[in-house]
């Protein structure tokens, strides 16, 4: 038997509801009960001291862009994995904005064998919902969910053809996969690239408006209804869209919303340079709308934390604002933003809590066997320093992109070792 003792951490397991100092077991990749199950240590027991330091389940994000296959000068399955593995995450979940689109079973099975190869974390697909992310006609959703992907979702794009995304929401309920939907209404926003406000009209850049993304969430509330089915919202960003879902959710409808730290750490005040690391889908939004945010994490409203990494290549964003992608990498730096917005400086939430929306939480809306350390399951642990303080250097990214606007930034609190089935991916 293979074994590693983590010694002396504060074990904080939210599925378990364990909160405690302890000392944690790990032989042959799994978690064990006690000491008394070790038996055989074939080579030298490994022991790992974690006094100071929190020892969590392995953290899952489940918004990133690995741009596999497609567009490896931006990232590769590979160098996201290992961002993920420096950021904290044993377990990622990439979208399907790729070339081709995984929107038939052998890319998915491209993506899962490359995964299986060459990542140092886990990495679990989506399939598209649309053929090509059209919004026109549906992907073969039941042979996606066969090819193993654990959720539908055209991130990046928008269904708009509320017939078809019902007629989505019921295959995908058939086959037992959740929805994930990028809430962006095509009319209502037209070519916009930063809120609709003050800074809009200050810079005389087009507006998107917060209704070009509640106008969505509304219709997925609506179908979740009346398909009796989970939709989840990705990267939400005005208040109304967390009112609506606060709504919905107190009535017991199957809708829940994830939020990016860009959104929270930042408001469309940033853009007032026309730096392109400022621009992301949806916008930064201006300061109530980020004081919703807050209060939707604080409630329970909004659910999951993510990152929404999304890597984008120099020459393709040192280019006007208006032509410029949308997107930033944040695999490195969304648990150090969480942790010191969150929970040091606006005590939004407390760090078991800040533990569970990283774990428990997309691992039940995922259905996926992770995101606890239950005795027997798969040895994915990350050992976070609460109270370390750091500052963000992008040029040390393991990502191979570099647009982040967090550059410099000082930061409380960060991982500091990332071990996937038991063993070490990463270490400070
Ligand atoms: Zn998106």
């Amino acid at each position: 038997m293979n074994v590693t003792i983590i010694r002396n951490g504060r074990v904080i397991d939210p599925a378990n509801r364990r909160d405690e100092i302890a000392d944690l077991y790990i032989g042959d990749g799994k978690i064990l009960g006690s000491k008394s199950e070790i038996r055989n240590a074939k080579s030298e027991i490994e022991e790992i001291d974690a006094h100071g330091l929190i020892i969590a389940p392995g953290l899952i994000d489940m918004h990133v862009h690995l741009r596999e296959p497609g567009f490896s000068h931006k990232e590769t399955i590979e160098s996201g994995a290992r961002a993920a593995a420096a950021g904290g995450f044993t377990t990622v979940v990439c979208m399907p904005n790729t070339a081709p689109v995984p929107d038939n079973p052998g890319t998915i099975a491209w993506i899962r064998d490359r995964a299986s190869a060459i990542a140092c974390v886990n990495v679990l697909p989506t399939g598209a919902i649309s053929k090509n992310l059209a919004g026109e006609e549906l992907a073969p959703i039941g042979s996606l969910a066969q090819a193993g992907v654990v959720a539908i979702t055209d991130d990046g794009h928008c269904i708009q053809n509320h017939e078809l995304m019902r007629r989505a929401v019921e295959y995908a309920r058939m086959v037992g996969v959740p929805v994930l939907d990028h809430c962006q209404d095509y009319n209502l926003v037209g070519n916009g690239v930063v809120h609709e406000g003050h800074s809009s009209t200050l810079l005389g850049l087009p507006g998107w408006p917060a209704a070009g993304e509640e106008a969505i969430v509304m219709r997925n509330i609506l179908l979740s209804e009346l398909c009796d089915h989970h939709i989840h919202c990705q990267h939400i960003s005005t208040s109304g869209s967390v009112r609506l879902l606060r709504e919905a959710r107190d009535r017991g409808v199957k809708i829940s919303g994830e939020v990016c730290p860009h959104h929270i750490a930042l408001t469309d005040d940033a853009i007032q340079n026309f730096d392109t690391n400022y621009k992301v889908n949806p916008p930064l939004r201006s300061q109530n709308h980020v004081d919703a945010l807050l209060q939707g994490i604080a409630d329970g409203t909004l659910s999951i934390l993510c990152s929404d990494h999304a890597p984008h290549a120099d020459f393709e964003k040192e280019v006007e604002f208006d032509a410029a992608p949308f997107g930033i990498i944040g695999l490195e730096t969304e648990l150090g933003l969480f942790l010191d917005l969150l929970v040091h400086k606006h005590r939004t939430i407390g760090i078991s809590r800040l533990i569970d929306m990283y774990t428990v939480a997309p691992a039940r809306l995922l259905k996926i066997d992770v995101g606890t350390l239950s005795i027997g399951s798969c040895a994915d642990v990350t050992l976070i320093d609460p109270e370390l303080e750091w500052t963000v250097r992008i040029d040390q990214f393991h990502s191979a992109s570099r647009n982040s606007p967090f550059d410099k930034w000082n930061l409380k609190g960060r991982a500091v070792r990332t071990i996937v089935g038991g063993k070490t991916v990463w270490k400070l």
